[in-house]
C-alpha cells in the first residue's frame, strides 16, 4: 500500500483550519479505512510564520490525531517556499504527496482521483481548474494576461494549474536537485518530465479569512516568475538594439544623401544621425552584457541537467 502526504501551508489561517482539518481528515481516514493508502499517510501542515494562533491549532491537532503533522518555519517566507519545505519534509516518508491550499478552494474531492492516477502510474499529477466562475472579472483577466505571457517568455507553465498538485517520491527527489532560491513551482514542475496526467477540479471560493495574495504580491509573483525561466527580456533589448542601430545606418545614408543635394539646415544631420546611432550602439550593448549576466545568471542556478527516467539493464545470467 502507497503512504500518500497532503502538504498545506499555512500563513494566518486561524478561520479556516478547523474545517480545513476536518475535512481532510474525513477524506483521509476513509481512503485509509477502504485500504486505498496506508496508515502512515499523513495531513502536513505548514506554518509560514504565521501571526495568529495557526500554529497552536496545528500543535493541537497533532496531538489529538497524529494523522495530523506539523512543520513550523521560523518566520514567513512565502507560500511558495512553504510549500517546497513541506514537499521535502514529506518526500522522506511517502511515496506521493498532494500539495493543497489551506482555504479549501482547491476541491478536496479530487484527491482520490489525484491518488488513482498515481496508482496508475502517473508521478506528476496537475490538478487544473475546470471553470473560473467564482473568481472576480479582474483575477480571470490578469490570470489569463499571466499564462499568455509566461509562456511567450519562455516558462512553459500550464495553464489554470496552480499549485493544486501531486509528485511520486522521485518527481519529488528530482525536485530537490533544483538548486535555485527562487522558486517558481509550476515553472519547474513541468520542465522534471516523467509521465504527468490532469485532474479537472471546480475552484471554490475561499471558505473563510482574506486572500493571502493581494495583488501587489500577484504582480511580483508574475515577474519572478518570467525572470527565473527566461533570458528572453535580454534578448529583447539585445533586437532592439539591432534594429535601431541599423535604423540608423539607414538614415546615414539618406541624410547623406540629402545634405549632399543641399537639402538640410546646417549642423541638423549630424545631430539626428548622432542621436540613434549612439542610442542604438547602446542598447546593442547593454543586449550583450545583459546575454552574459543572463548566462551567469542561469549557471548559478545549478538546476539539475537530466532526470533519468529508466534504465535498461540485465545482470549477466548466473551460472547454474
Ligand atoms: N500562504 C503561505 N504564505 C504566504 C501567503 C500564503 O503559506 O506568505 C498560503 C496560504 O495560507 C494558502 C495558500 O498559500 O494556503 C494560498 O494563499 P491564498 O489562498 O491567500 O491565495 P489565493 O488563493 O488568494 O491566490
Ligand atoms: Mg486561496
Amino acid at each position: 500500500m502507497k503512504t500518500i502526504w497532503l502538504v498545506i501551508p499555512c500563513y494566518n489561517e486561524k478561520e479556516v483550519l478547523p474545517e480545513t482539518s476536518k475535512q481532510l481528515q474525513g477524506i483521509m481516514e476513509d481512503l485509509i479505512k477502504r485500504e486505498k493508502i496506508s496508515k502512515a499517510s499523513r495531513i502536513v501542515f505548514v506554518n509560514d510564520g504565521s501571526k495568529d494562533t495557526t500554529w497552536e491549532m496545528i500543535t493541537e491537532l497533532h496531538r489529538e490525531n497524529p494523522l495530523f503533522t506539523g512543520i513550523n518555519l521560523a518566520h514567513n517566507r512565502g507560500h511558495q517556499n512553504a510549500l517546497f519545505a513541506g514537499l521535502m519534509t514529506a518526500k522522506e516518508y511517502a511515496d506521493a504527496a498532494i500539495s493543497l491550499d489551506a482555504d479549501l478552494q482547491d476541491d478536496v474531492a479530487a484527491i482520490e482521483q489525484f491518488i488513482d492516477k498515481f496508482l496508475a502510474g502517473k508521478d506528476i499529477v496537475y490538478g487544473v481548474r475546470s471553470t473560473r466562475e467564482t473568481d472576480t472579472r479582474f483575477k480571470r483577466g490578469t490570470a489569463h494576461a499571466f499564462y499568455k505571457v509566461m509562456n511567450a517568455m519562455g516558462a512553459d507553465t500550464l495553464e489554470d494549474h496552480a499549485d493544486y498538485r501531486l509528485m511520486s517520491k522521485r518527481a519529488l527527489e528530482a525536485l530537490s536537485e533544483y538548486g535555485e532560491v527562487n522558486l517558481f513551482l509550476r515553472g519547474i514542475v513541468p520542465t522534471i518530465g516523467y509521465e504527468t496526467d490532469v485532474v479537472y477540479y471546480q475552484r471554490h471560493e475561499r471558505f473563510a479569512g482574506e486572500s493571502k495574495y493581494p495583488l501587489k504580491k500577484m504582480l511580483s509573483f508574475a515577474v519572478e516568475g518570467i525572470t527565473s525561466f527566461s533570458i528572453k527580456p535580454i534578448r529583447m533589448i539585445t533586437g532592439l538594439g539591432v534594429l535601431l542601430f541599423s535604423v540608423s545606418v539607414i538614415m546615414l545614408i539618406y541624410f547623406l544623401v540629402l545634405w549632399l543635394l543641399g537639402h538640410t539646415v546646417a549642423g541638423w544631420t549630424t545631430i539626428v544621425i548622432s542621436v540613434w546611432g549612439i542610442g542604438g550602439l547602446q542598447l546593442l550593448a547593454l543586449g550583450v552584457i545583459g546575454e552574459y549576466i543572463g548566462k551567469a545568471y542561469l549557471e548559478v542556478k545549478h538546476r539539475p541537467r537530466y532526470q533519468i527516467e529508466s534504465v535498461l539493464y540485465q545482470k549477466e545470467k548466473e551460472e547454474e
